[in-house]
């Protein structure tokens, strides 16, 4: 039992810790986001690099064993500062909608994330130049309207005390009614944000899930209670919230345990502050699925048969209408209807 025991240590004490090493290309040394972000780990070892694909796009890496000691690389974003809001996520009803990139990969480890099927390593890639996507947006914003999501390829606020991005993407909204941002998040950190005037064009959306699905599946994640406890901070302080429930995963006891789920958040959260609620089932383009049912074939939840329709795998219709109806009922006690998106496989 002891050998048991200190096999075990061993394993867990092999890894370096969370960011050990630092890649920072040549061209992002001199950047100030850069300094603030070293300043965060002292004890890091830097390693100067051209560029961050000779690093991050190596070929043959392992996302899941670098999952167990993340790198951290900082970089400057040369293009592609807006990316067109792909059709399996809820849009609101907002047109020119569009997502921003300028983290890659996240802390959080959800076995169901797209992004083990998007990238070749899981080493985090902050672009430092933040200040030439919101040039970029600001140009746009001449011309026309626009809603980005700018939390999709990470967790920004999760992040948000080492970089900052999400408090200067508030500022651009500010100074911008014509922008509306929303902010995606499963951390517990919206004290980050705490010093801000609230405003009508930010939405601060939560994804939340049941505790038994953030326990097997969302590892690292903050739990629901401590969502909540971050959710009704934000609610008190008068912040547009957006609650997600999506992706539903089809496990066992699906209706009990959603069931009781919900209710629980309502019985939280006083649901006349709740701007809107996105319901969505777990649903992935087929290539990326592939990747990560490579990476993860021991993963349970990859090996459900789903089913492929337009190139995006998810659970059979049937099936996917029958979750997310529930859902919907539930939700729909407390909250007007017009409120609730939903977004089948
Ligand atoms: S929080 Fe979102 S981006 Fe981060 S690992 Fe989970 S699903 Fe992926």
């Amino acid at each position: 039992m002891k050998g048991r025991c200190a096999l075990a240590e061993l394993k867990t004490s092999l890894w370096n810790c969370n960011f050990s090493h630092i890649y920072v290309e040549k061209e992002a040394l001199n950047h100030e986001i850069t300094k603030k972000i070293l300043s965060h780990f002292k004890n890091s070892t830097f390693i100067e690099i051209n560029s961050y694909k000779e690093v991050f796009s190596r070929r043959c890496q392992s996302f899941s064993a670098q999952k167990n000691s993340p790198k951290l690389i900082l970089a400057v974003k040369k293009e592609n500062f807006l990316y067109k809001g792909a059709e399996v996520c809820h849009d609101f009803g907002n047109s020119n909608f569009y997502y921003s990139s300028s983290i890659m990969n996240c802390i959080y480890d959800c076995e169901y994330c797209y992004l083990r099927g998007v990238y070749p390593s899981s080493n985090i890639v902050i672009f430092v130049n933040i200040e030439d996507t919101l040039k970029n947006v600001e140009d746009i914003l001449k011309k026309h309207p626009l809603y980005i999501c700018i939390s999709y390829d990470s967790d920004l606020l999760a992040l948000e005390n080492i970089t900052g991005f999400t408090a200067m993407w508030i500022e651009l909204a500010k100074n911008n009614p014509n922008l509306k941002i929303e902010i995606r998040t499963k951390s517990a950190n919206f004290k980050a944000l705490g010093s801000f005037t609230p405003l009508n064009n930010v939405y601060i959306a939560w994804t939340l899930s049941p505790e038994e699905v953030i326990t097997r599946f969302e590892k690292n994640t903050p739990s629901l209670k401590c969502r909540i406890e971050s959710i009704k901070e934000a609610i008190s302080k008068g912040w547009k919230i957006r609650l997600c429930f999506d992706p539903l995963l089809y496990i066992d006891s699906f209706e009990r345990i959603y069931g009781k789920f919900i209710d629980y958040v309502f019985e939280s959260i006083p649901k006349e502050n709740i701007s809107d609620v996105s319901i969505g089932v777990f649903r992935i383009s087929k290539d990326y699925f592939k990747k990560m049912q490579k990476e993860y074939p021991s993963s349970l939840l990859l090996a459900y048969p789903f089913e492929c329709s337009n190139g995006v795998l998810s659970y059979r219709k049937k099936h996917s209408e029958d979750m997310i109806n529930f859902v919907y009922d539930k939700v729909s006690k407390y909250i007007e209807k017009e409120k609730i998106f939903t977004l089948e496989g």
